[in-house]
């Protein structure tokens, strides 16, 4: 099978949205009128974002859904996606997985797929989303990371570290009871992304960011955006861990799966999570409530933001806790 019948038969539909999707050299799109596109890229690299025996369905997904999560947290309306994929060969089964994946989500999100590029090389996936956000009285109702002020609350949706203990445990670091591993695996492979919480947010959040790299550095990149410190409550978080349930009930059974320090560090230092991290003044507080309700996303307050620059991190007691955490750099 050829390049382009591979396109044809795995990622050609009628365009929609687009006036013109794919087959042309170009797609042409138009942000319907009083928005503005808001864009945004992210690759997957084998054995750097996933293992190479992942199954192709949950890549597919995976991979447009940590995309859709920046706009989520830009609270810009998904419209549309090119792919640019590096495959070592054809594999159709592969392909016809993948594509199964991507486009399930695709159409979750009602974002359509308007072009991309296909090379031979070593497994790599590049998406870049096209969403929309409205503009109202010549400012843009998308929420940035400058925002944070000096008394707003800080939040976060869902729950966090999930992904990072399913790492650990495929990787043989920790090791935890099999419904532990399956809940936690499911966050890993196939995260939700936050884009009706993202869309309900608009005018209401002073800031917003997904959590892609672990939450002291992403909280971090808006604590600097917007010149603030922040006091979060460490332990609200851990909490928070969608496994913690399920794993202190195998405790009671197998004895302790993980030490407190070790769900405080998946917790603030995990990433992978696509969870929002969001702020907003104390005067929003039922609209946030309103926010979650309506978009069907659990959302808790995990801190407060201030005007002392740095991130204080509190125990349940609310003793400071040595800050430690390293957030995920590449190159770091
Ligand atoms: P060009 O040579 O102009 O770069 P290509 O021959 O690479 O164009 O691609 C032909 C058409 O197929 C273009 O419209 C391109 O956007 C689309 N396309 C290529 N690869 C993909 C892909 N993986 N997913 C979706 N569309 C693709
Ligand atoms: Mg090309």
């Amino acid at each position: 099978m050829g390049e382009f019948d591979l396109i044809t038969r795995y990622f050609k539909r009628p365009a929609r949205r687009a006036a013109v999707g794919i087959g042309d050299d170009c797609a042409l799109l138009q942000a319907a009128p009083g928005n503005q596109l808001a864009i945004s890229s992210d690759m997957l690299v084998e054995g750097r974002h996933f293992f190479a025996d992942v199954d192709p369905y949950s890549l597919g997904h995976k991979s447009l859904a940590v995309n859709l999560s920046d706009l989520a947290a830009c609270g810009a309306k998904p419209l549309a996606f090119t792919l640019a994929l590096a495959l070592p060969k054809v594999n159709e089964p592969w392909l016809a997985e993948f594509a199964r994946g991507l486009f399930e989500l695709a159409d979750a999100y009602d974002c359509e797929l308007i072009g991309g590029d296909t090379t031979a090389g070593p497994l790599n996936i590049c998406i870049t989303v096209f969403g929309e956000v409205p503009v109202s009285q010549g400012r843009s109702l998308a929420l940035l990371r400058d925002g944070a002020r000096d008394g707003d609350d800080i939040y976060v949706s869902g729950t966090l570290g999930d992904a990072r203990l399913a790492l650990n445990l495929l990787q043989g670091k920790l090791t935890a009871p099999p419904a532990v591993l399956a809940a936690a695996r499911k966050r890993l492979e196939q995260p939700t992304p936050r884009v009706a919480l993202g869309l309900a947010l608009r005018g209401i959040a002073s800031a917003a960011i997904d959590l892609s790299d672990g939450l002291i550095g992403d909280l971090g990149h808006i604590l600097e955006c917007s010149r603030v410190g922040a006091t979060v409550q460490a332990d609200a978080l851990v909490q928070c861990i969608a496994c913690y349930a399920e794993a202190t009930q195998a405790d009671r059974q197998s004895g302790p799966v993980l030490s407190k320090e070790q769900w405080r560090t998946l917790a603030l230092a995990g990433g992978d999570d696509y969870e929002l991290l969001f702020t907003a003044s104390p005067s929003q507080r039922a609209a946030v409530t309103q926010a979650a309700q309506t978009s069907q996303t659990p959302v808790r307050c995990i801190g407060q933001i201030n005007a002392n620059a740095g991130l204080q991190l509190l125990d349940v007691q609310g003793q400071l806790l040595a800050n430690t955490y390293a957030s995920f750099d590449h190159f770091a």
